[in-house]
């Protein structure tokens, strides 16, 4: 799940940083949608920095239920194909997710940009 393939051959630095379950090469075609708020934040000129942090920060509960609300609630893999939905959080989310928590987390980015 959450692979990327030939759509995708822009730019997968974020997943080979943040998704466990990225394989390169594969041929789903369709991406998640951690990934696809996560680019569509830099089209729109936002600087964020992709880089796999040390230690990621943590947002508190109450940002992590609206990134939740506002990303997974979008996205394809959410009902069937989503070890982190199906698991009620406890496995590990799509790198998009993981990203945009540890953003949140560090006050580089605010709830409300998440469109
Ligand atoms: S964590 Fe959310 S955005 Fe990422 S694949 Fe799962 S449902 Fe989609």
């Amino acid at each position: 799940m959450f692979m990327l393939g030939k759509k995708a051959k822009i730019d997968t630095t974020l997943c080979v940083n943040f998704c466990d379950y990225y394989k390169p090469g594969t041929n789903e075609e369709l991406e998640c949608q951690g990934f696809v708020v996560v680019h569509r934040l830099l089209k729109k000129g936002k600087r964020l920095s992709q880089a796999r942090p040390g230690i990621a920060s943590v947002p508190d509960a109450r940002t992590r239920e609206g990134l939740r609300s506002r990303v997974c609630s979008a996205c394809s893999f959410r009902e069937d194909d989503c070890d982190f939905m199906l698991s009620g959080g406890t496995a590990k989310p799509c790198g998009g997710f993981a990203l945009l928590s540890h953003l949140l987390g560090s006050g580089d980015l605010k709830l409300e940009e998440i469109e």
